[in-house]
């Protein structure tokens, strides 16, 4: 039968993914309901580090196929042997990183294991059924991002598979453990097809907003009048990521991976300065982790201050015009 909260232990030149990290307390907030033990999957060249990284935040198992080389880019390899591991352990979920590697594996792991998978969820939440057992409520933005939906696999069709979006939950504490390791030396690795002749850094910066200490978030305030110049600017001078709303992103200021909020990305920075943002909660959920929040809006009963430690009922422009001429 099956059973167990299973994480993809994505990994890199011998290190874990923090994307990664983070969904093992995703299968801890799951764990509180379900009492199901918590389980790796580990597929690496080099797995010491990783599976040591694993133990210490507190995963139970970890299952690893050790390769001759790094194949996490060699979908048609890397997905057979993530399905041989599964039809193996028999978990009844599959928590998995929304990273393009992760969506890329997986959906073939899908296939050949004849199960859905739920991409990109921005919330994993435990439901009951009538008969006791349990199943995971997965919920997502959907239809352009417009409405935000639950999504429940099949009953009784295992396991239940998702991708979950980097940055929604936090990192685990390190604790000391000791997990069982267990080498599927069994599993096959079979021969790819996909050569892979050289990795570029990636030009994709949704990393820099996601671990970003500093960020300014602009707002449809910023789009207007062409303040965004002046936000840029800003944020420049003090070394900070750019983030922003719907509107900014509507409009093309920012790239979607830079939204934030419900349908975007979720961001724990140390000092967020919102400019020109009304607060509205689909919005606000995506930052309310913030350590030190100041917000600049023209109207001072603009949501934003309900979240915000500072306020300051201001134009934008004018006070960054200031800041900028000192
Ligand atoms: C299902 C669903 C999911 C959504 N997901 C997201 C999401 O992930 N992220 C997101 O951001 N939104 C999301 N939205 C949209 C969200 O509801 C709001 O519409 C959006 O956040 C508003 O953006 P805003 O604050 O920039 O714009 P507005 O609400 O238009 O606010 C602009 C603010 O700027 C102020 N302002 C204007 N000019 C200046 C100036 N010169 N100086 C200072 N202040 C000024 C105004 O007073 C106003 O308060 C979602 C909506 C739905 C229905």
């Amino acid at each position: 039968m099956a059973q167990g909260i299973c994480v993809f232990a994505e990994n890199y030149h011998g290190k874990l993914e923090p994307a990664a990290a983070e969904l093992v307390t995703a299968a801890q907030l799951i764990r509180e309901t379900t009492g199901e033990d918590i389980s790796a999957v580990v597929m690496a060249k080099d797995c010491d580090a990783i599976v040591d990284e694993l133990t210490c935040l507190g995963v139970n198992k970890i299952y690893v196929v050790k390769t001759e080389k790094d194949i996490l880019l060699q979908d048609d390899a890397g997905s057979q042997i993530l399905a041989d591991m599964l039809k193996v352990i028999e978990p009844s979920s599959v928590l998995i990183p929304a990273t393009p590697v992760g969506r890329s594996l997986f959906s073939r792991v899908a296939m050949k294991l004849e199960c859905g998978l739920t991409a990109d969820c921005t919330e994993l939440l435990v439901g009951t059924r009538e008969d006791g057992s349990y199943y995971i409520k997965q919920n997502k933005p959907s239809f352009g991002e417009n409405v935000f939906v639950t999504i429940v696999t099949k009953e009784g069709c295992y396991p239940q598979m998702m991708t979950v979006r980097p940055g929604v939950y936090t990192m685990p504490e390190m604790q000391e453990a000791s997990a069982e390791v267990i080498y599927m030396n069994d599993i096959k690795v079979p021969d790819s097809q996909i050569e892979v002749l050289e990795v570029l850094p990636s030009e994709d910066e949704t990393d820099s907003i996601l671990s970003a200490e500093v960020v300014v978030v602009g707002g449809r305030g910023a789009v207007e009048n062409d303040n965004f110049e002046l936000v840029k600017q800003f944020a420049d001078k003090i070394g900070a990521a750019i983030g922003g709303t719907r509107p900014m992103v509507d409009s093309e200021l920012i790239p979607f991976d830079h939204q934030i909020g419900q349908t975007g990305y979720t961001i724990r920075p140390r000092i967020c300065i919102s400019l020109g943002v009304s607060g509205a909660i689909q919005h606000t959920e995506g930052l309310k982790d913030t350590k030190l929040f100041v917000a600049i809006n023209t109207d001072e009963h603009a949501a934003i201050y309900n979240v915000a430690d500072y306020g300051m009922v201001a134009d934008l422009r004018e006070v960054l015009e200031n800041y900028l001429a000192l």
